[in-house]
């Protein structure tokens, strides 16, 4: 028992789990191996590069680079938030300097921002795709300009996989000539109007995290324009050695890198990033069906046909003012052993960060409130979409 406690697992857990052996977990998202990867890290086991440099990381980062299908550079990192660090970093934030961000998102978006002893200023999403609205990013930036500071940086997200309005922002940002950084940690793949999500800004990321549509377990990528800020980028990622015989430094480095042996995961995973996204696709479809005559809910959805979402995550609304709500539906689903989770909490009202600048009206609180994503695994076999199926009903219909 005191074990549990120290573990956190209650005694109500405890005592409903003896009772009788849980059913296997559906996960919300999982590692998906492809089955080349191990060939890629025996080849670095092989000829030694048990590193962070060698071929396996050479290749990954050129795989990428194709995927992407346009000008840029791509350099390899050991997270999603290392890349958004060093895009930080290379875009010249520095102290004090105020960088304006979406507040719906997941907390690895902003807290490079503190590590850069900048200051964050929220702004709320828009209902089409979630992301940050053009409306209250143009409304900061005159406000802030005003006040007598012109913002370093804008930090938009692709949320769940969805592309953000990105013609729109892109606009902003070259009129007010502010760098622009797209987290497009989950969005490997998604594009808009056929231009792939990283792709539009001056910097980009993306995350190779065990949970997103293709892992290293764990890395990440930085996304820029040319080779001059690549090799920027590995020079700091690196411990920002110098060029001498001996131990040189003028610039504070990091230890950034992506270690070989990961990159050789990636390569394998690369193999199978179409067919996951296509996986995560039906998955939504999927849902659409499913959901399709339950009035009470709205299923997260692109706006419109110049929008193509990886849909790393299946999402759902319930609508307010019904009988239903999400507290309820994600306890429901985890008598199946179902995992859904509510959707990221607003930076703006995090504990942490309630003290720093805010524009907007409240729609990123709404869709905390009324949102849960779904399983939506690129592995989900057809016998757990019969259980989600099954539960999702006996909650809406059964019990409506
Ligand atoms: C996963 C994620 C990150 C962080 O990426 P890591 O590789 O885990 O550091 C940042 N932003 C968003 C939106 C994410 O989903």
């Amino acid at each position: 028992m005191e074990l549990n406690k120290i573990l956190g697992i209650s005694d109500a857990l405890n005592a409903s789990s003896s009772k009788q052996p849980k059913k296997s977990k559906i996960w919300l998202s999982s590692p998906h191996m492809g089955g080349t990867e191990m060939k890629y890290i025996k080849q670095a086991f092989d000829t030694n590069w048990i590193a962070p440099l060698g071929e396996n990381i050479n290749e990954f980062e050129n795989e990428i680079k194709n995927h992407l299908g346009s000008q840029n550079e791509v350099a390899c990192l050991s997270s999603g938030t290392a890349a958004l660090h060093l895009s930080l970093i290379l875009a010249g934030v520095k102290d004090n300097d105020e960088v304006l961000c979406q507040t719906f998102t997941f907390s690895a978006t902003i807290n490079p921002i503190i590590y850069q002893r900048a200051i964050p200023i929220f702004i709320d999403s828009e209902l089409d795709t979630w992301g940050m609205s053009p409306v209250y990013l143009e409304k900061a930036i005159k406000e802030r300009i005003a006040l007598g500071k012109k913002p370093k940086a804008i930090v938009v997200v692709h949320l769940y996989g969805m592309p953000v309005k990105i013609e729109e922002i892109s606009k902003i940002a070259k009129a007010y000539d502010i760098v622009l950084i797209e987290d497009a940690a989950a969005a490997i793949g998604s594009s808009y109007k056929g231009q792939k999500c990283g792709t539009f800004g001056d910097f980009g990321i993306i995350s190779f995290n065990g949970n997103k549509v293709i892992t290293t377990s764990g890395g990440g990528a930085l996304i820029c324009k040319n080779k001059e800020v690549k090799e920027r980028a590995i020079f700091l990622a690196t411990q920002a050695r110098d060029n001498a015989p001996h131990y040189q430094h003028s610039n504070i480095g990091y230890n950034y890198r992506l270690s070989n042996i990961l990159a050789g995961i990636g390569r394998g995973q690369m193999e199978v990033l179409d067919s996951h996204i296509a996986k995560r696709r039906a998955n939504h479809k999927f849902y659409k069906a499913l959901l399709t005559d339950i009035k009470e809910v709205n299923l997260f959805k692109e706006p419109n046909e110049n929008y193509f979402s990886n849909h790393w995550l299946s999402v759902i609304l319930i609508k307010e003012n019904t009988n239903f709500n999400r507290k309820e539906l994600r306890a429901h689903l985890d008598e199946e052993n179902i995992e859904s989770r509510s959707l990221w909490k607003p930076m703006h009202i995090q504990p942490i960060f309630n003290s720093y600048p805010y524009y907007g009206k409240n729609i990123a609180e709404t869709l905390f409130n009324n949102g849960l994503c779904l399983p939506s695994g690129s592995n989900l076999l057809e016998e757990d979409k019969r259980r989600i199926s099954n539960k999702l009903k006996q909650y809406f219909i059964t019990s409506y």
